[in-house]
């Protein structure tokens, strides 16, 4: 780690959390150059939803290399990326009734937040956008704007204008409706918020801290944006491709979004690969003006085809995948009983937080997970939530494995940061409003 030091600017942030040098991967397990297997409940902040190193779809990559096939032609047409909108387009869109254009965008999710931004305020003529309270879209200074953690912000350098933050669902506690004075707001000539060209929301806040909206304020949230004339764009960057246990996250609610930010999990390989999906009659782009050199890399479109194919062609895989998380949260919930709930636990699906309130606490117990053989996160605004991202193929056996390296973790954590609950009456009173030392940046 002493060269990755001497060699890698101060901005690298997850070889801090983990420091090792992975040197393969395979499923759910990673292996250290020191021989160390460890399991990852990171998957790549959400990106390897099918694990690492997929067999059967790395059999599609193979053939296709193997194939002297197109890799890269910008944005010419190839059989690929034909086949890969086909596919999408019968087993993902057509069997849920839902008709979309794609976008292919430069290959960072953020390049397709900007692009949904940018078409959001073309096709309206309005430049406000309407984003939420702990809501994260990435680093571009677009994305940037429309995104709440002041760490990153301040990193911008410029001002950061065009959006206007919304509480999210729960922000101001169970008993106040957000999407109410949202509602008040937007209808009010007088409120000061300007119309806005978009509503930018994702269903569940994943670096945000899992934070889940309930299919209700969803509901509210579209129909107002209908009502006030503004695109309803959903980032499902991290939590679509299956990660709630719907293709979609928002799926469960029955929302049309307007725009759909798709990219992490997209690939089903870990190759960046990001896009929209437009509803026909938004699509008011002129040829070429946004445009980028990686725009639906051919090999990233051939994985994400045979991910399609492999997993999205019959219910069965979705109904494992929320059995799994069934499974996991039920487990988490009672570690948090064990303390009394002074934890909460939070998600859907394979998307869950673990709410230990205290951003010290949670470091201690990744940090002591990491020693025991488990990647796992954190989030939230002072990264007080421990965050569960399994690989949607993991088996049973290794996700009870990491489960327990995590009660484990969490146990010693307690015991050192003096904040055991089983044992002290005045737990939790300290303030939970510092981020732990050990963490310099945050987040992916
Ligand atoms: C990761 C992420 C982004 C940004 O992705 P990059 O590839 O880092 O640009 C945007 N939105 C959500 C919800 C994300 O999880």
């Amino acid at each position: 780690m002493q060269a990755v030091k001497a060699l890698e600017s101060n901005v690298r942030s997850y070889s801090r959390s983990f420091p090792a040098i992975f040197s393969r991967a395979r499923g759910s397990t990673m292996l250290t150059e020191g021989g160390r297997n460890v399991i990852d409940f990171l998957s790549g902040a959400g990106a390897l939803n099918y694990g690492h190193n997929n067999h059967q779809i790395k059999a599609a990559i193979a053939e296709y290399l193997a194939s002297d096939a197109v890799v890269h032609r910008l944005d010419m047409a190839t059989p690929a990326r034909l086949e890969f909108m086909e596919t999408f387009s019968a087993f993902i869109l057509r069997q849920r009734g839902l008709q979309y254009r794609f976008q292919f965008t430069g290959p960072t999710d953020a390049n397709a937040i900007e692009a949904a931004l940018k078409l959001s305020r073309k096709v309206t003529g309005r430049q406000n956008i309407v984003s939420f309270t702990h809501g994260y879209h990435g680093m571009s200074v677009g994305a940037l704007a429309a995104s709440g953690n002041r760490f990153h912000r301040t990193g911008s350098g410029v001002p950061l204008s065009g959006a206007t933050f919304m509480p999210y669902d729960g922000y101001l506690g169970p008993g106040v409706d957000t999407a109410d004075y949202l509602q008040k707001v937007l209808m009010d000539e007088s409120s000061g918020i300007d119309c806005p060209a978009a509503l930018l929301v994702e269903t569940v806040q994943g670096e945000g801290g899992i934070n889940v909206a309930s299919k209700e304020w969803l509901q509210s949230i579209q129909a107002l944006a209908r009502n006030v004339g503004a695109l309803l764009i959903v980032d499902d960057i991290q939590m679509g491709c299956g990660r709630t246990g719907e293709f979609f996250s928002f799926e469960f609610a029955a929302l049309s979004p307007d725009i759909v930010v798709l990219s992490k999990s997209l690939s089903g390989y870990g190759l960046p690969l990001s896009m929209l999906l437009i509803k026909d009659g938004l699509d008011a782009w002129r040829p070429g003006e946004h445009t980028g050199t990686f725009r639906g890399n051919n090999l990233a479109l051939v994985s994400a085809t045979a991910a399609i194919n492999l997993y999205w062609r019959s219910r069965t895989f979705s109904q494992g995948v929320q059995r799994m998380g069934e499974l996991a949260r039920r487990r988490l919930e009672a570690v948090a009983s064990e303390y009394g709930n002074s934890f909460a636990v939070r998600g859907r699906g394979m998307a869950l937080g673990f709410d230990c309130q205290m951003a010290e606490i949670a470091a201690a117990t990744t940090c002591k997970a990491f020693e025991k053989g488990l990647i796992v996160e954190r989030c939230g605004p002072v990264d007080q939530v421990v965050k569960f991202l399994p690989a949607l193929t993991i088996d049973s056996k290794t996700l009870n494995q990491g489960l327990e390296i995590f009660q484990e973790s969490l146990a010693e954590a307690l015991i050192q940061t003096g904040s055991d609950p089983k044992k002290e009456t005045s737990w939790p009173t300290r303030p939970s409003n510092m981020r732990s030392p050990s963490r310099s940046s945050p987040s992916p």
